[in-house]
């Protein structure tokens, strides 16, 4: 990710007291490169890119962070910002029903969206009613019918043939009857904008006036999404997007140009082809996605807030002399448990997830109960063999499973583990700074 970029440029910087003109160059070197491999529209980089270096230069390195994390920290603001800061949602109307149409070419995902999203209406306790207007494919029709069916949410849709004006029309009386307070038109795409797709749209935004169009793009065409959406806002007028397929494309660029090219706010994304596979978009969330870095920033807060700082100090020391024991081993595990899961605490480290993949069948996995039995294998083994896992031999290995009631495997599990642990915070301590100064590049 980015992050990880990011750390590798800043890695001979540390401890610098104010962040220079050089370092930041260097820096946003990185970042203009890995969003123009993310596909992001070059104005949009361009922008982005001197807003960011306009912040960062001159910054103090506040003694918490590297001057890496400082950059990361106003990239990922301003990333979060590009994409509408906060999360932006359907307006519910006063009146109901609140109606939302949905639009978009072939192939973007409207039908599959309107079914997630009545799904997702239906769950918040709304009555959905889903209204086939795409009218030149009796399949499309056939589609969302079977999808209401299976969703166990109303369809309306009329023989083929009828315009669509009509359909929105009858729609809209049988969901006043029906006291459907949510309609959701799944309208007809086309393979590229045309002026008779534009004037169907038209005429139906005309006659039921939709409290929100959203335009339905497709996250995996990147720029050519940004390009659609800025034609249909042009035409149309656009009230939000839901970005589809964003499992499939990780660059996510589409997700940062889409509304500082359009205005328009991204509302939702598919996150695959399952109909619970719908997304409220978070700016911040995508940030961080984008960045690699997970949700780093909140980590280092919450370590910062749970760990004692002079603790934190004593351990790092103890890395750097290699006095690490299976007994400080056991304490630093039971204090980032506070922190929550060990799989959440490693989604949240940059890098975390090369690592992983090199400590290959290390069970990373930890849970209650194996902290139970880690407990039990430590506290069954004599002071010395806690200062020194090197001389627990065999024989030694199955008196202390005896002893802990658990089975050879798990201890040589656990000596694998604490080695590894060993190996891998050695390598962390090279990323986060961490308290003292005497610890930097040390
Ligand atoms: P429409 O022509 O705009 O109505 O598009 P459809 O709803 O028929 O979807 C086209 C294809 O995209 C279908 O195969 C869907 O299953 C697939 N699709 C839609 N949304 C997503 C998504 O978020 N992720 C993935 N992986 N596939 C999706
Ligand atoms: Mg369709």
């Amino acid at each position: 990710g980015l992050a990880d970029r990011l750390q590798e440029t800043f890695k001979k910087l540390r401890g610098h007291g104010k962040l220079t003109e050089a370092d930041v160059n260097e820096a946003m070197r990185e970042v203009r490169m890995a969003l123009l491999e993310a596909d992001v529209n070059f104005k949009v980089v361009k922008e982005f890119v001197a807003k960011v270096k306009e912040r960062a230069i001159g910054q103090d390195v506040l003694e918490t962070l590297t001057p890496a994390q400082v950059v990361i920290k106003i990239v990922n603001e301003e990333l979060t910002a590009l994409m509408g800061g906060t999360q932006s949602r359907i307006m519910i109307a006063s009146k109901p029903p609140t109606v939302i149409m949905l639009v978009g070419l072939q192939g973007a995902g409207k039908t599959t969206s309107a079914g997630k999203l009545g799904l997702a209406m239906k769950k918040q306790g709304k009555r959905p009613l889903l209204v086939a207007a795409d009218i030149y494919r009796p399949a499309a029709i056939k589609q969302l019918q079977v999808l209401g069916e299976q969703l166990n949410i109303p369809v309306f849709a009329m023989p083929e043939g009828t315009d669509v004006v009509t359909i929105t029309e009858k729609a809209m009386e049988q969901a006043n009857s029906h006291i459907n307070d949510i309609v959701i038109i799944d309208t007809a795409g086309r393979l590229h904008i045309n002026e008779e797709l534009m004037q169907e749209l038209k005429s139906i935004k005309q006659h039921v006036k939709p409290h929100e169009i959203l335009l339905v793009v497709d996250a995996m065409t990147g720029q050519d999404a940004v390009n659609v959406a800025e034609s249909f806002n042009a035409d149309l007028g656009l009230d939000g997007v839901i970005l589809t397929k964003l499992d499939g494309d990780a660059r996510g660029g589409a997700a940062l140009s889409v509304k500082a090219v359009t205005g328009c706010p991204i509302k939702f994304v598919g996150m695959g082809e399952k109909l619970e596979a719908l997304e409220p978009f978070y700016p911040d969330r995508m940030a961080s996605r984008i960045l690699g870095m997970g949700d780093m920033l909140s980590l280092i807060e919450k370590a910062q807030s749970t760990f004692d700082a002079d603790e934190t100090k004593k351990m790092e020391k103890k890395f750097r002399k290699d006095e690490f024991t299976l007994d400080d081993f056991l304490a630093q595990m039971q204090q980032v448990r506070k922190l929550g899961s060990l799989d959440q605490i490693l989604g949240m480290i940059p890098g975390m997830g090369n690592i992983k993949k090199k400590l290959g069948d290390v069970d990373l996995d930890l849970n209650g109960k194996e902290i139970k039995h880690i407990e039990a294998i430590i506290y069954s083994m004599t002071p010395k063999e806690r200062r020194d896992v090197n001389i627990i031999n065999g024989s030694r290995r199955k008196r202390i499973a005896v002893g802990s009631g658990t089975k050879v495997q798990e201890v040589n599990k656990l000596i694998k583990q604490f080695s590894e642990a060993k190996k891998m915070m050695k390598k962390m301590q090279g990323m986060t700074k961490g308290k003292g100064k005497q610890g930097l590049g040390g």
